[in-house]
């Protein structure tokens, strides 16, 4: 994701605050110069730096996969020498899948579609 688009930067920084319980878990909270954005009063002063700590949380912390979330679900399930599920996500989570949209011809770069970041049902 590219937090240095306004819409992303604003959502991942939302997604970054619910995941912390205190403000002193937050990477903001050691940035110096700034501030938790969870209180209304402080406000980043080196945007630039923001956005780039907005960035690293967010490249560490990506949202969960279709793989994950399937091995959730069904954890009796038996990934495959891949480490994901022996089919398409396509077949499952239906959307598109560039590589076997139903056939089983090519099922290594499944791998791709697998790991994907879920689209959170509620987001936006
Ligand atoms: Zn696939």
């Amino acid at each position: 994701m590219d937090c240095r688009e306004t819409k992303n930067y604003l959502k991942e920084k939302r997604r970054m605050c619910d995941t912390k319980k205190y403000c002193n878990e937050c990477p903001f909270y050691d940035v110096e110069g700034m501030d938790c954005f969870g209180s209304s009063a402080a406000k980043p002063i080196n945007a630039k730096e923001a956005i780039a700590t907005v960035q690293k949380w967010s490249d560490e912390n990506p949202r969960k996969t279709y793989a994950q979330d399937f091995f959730e679900k069904f954890p009796e399930a038996k990934p495959d020498k891949e480490g994901v599920p022996r089919m398409c996500r396509a077949n499952c989570y239906g959307g598109s899948c560039q590589h076997s949209p139903v056939s089983e011809v090519s099922r290594v770069p499944c791998k791709a579609c697998w790991n994907e970041e879920m689209k959170a049902a509620d987001d936006e």
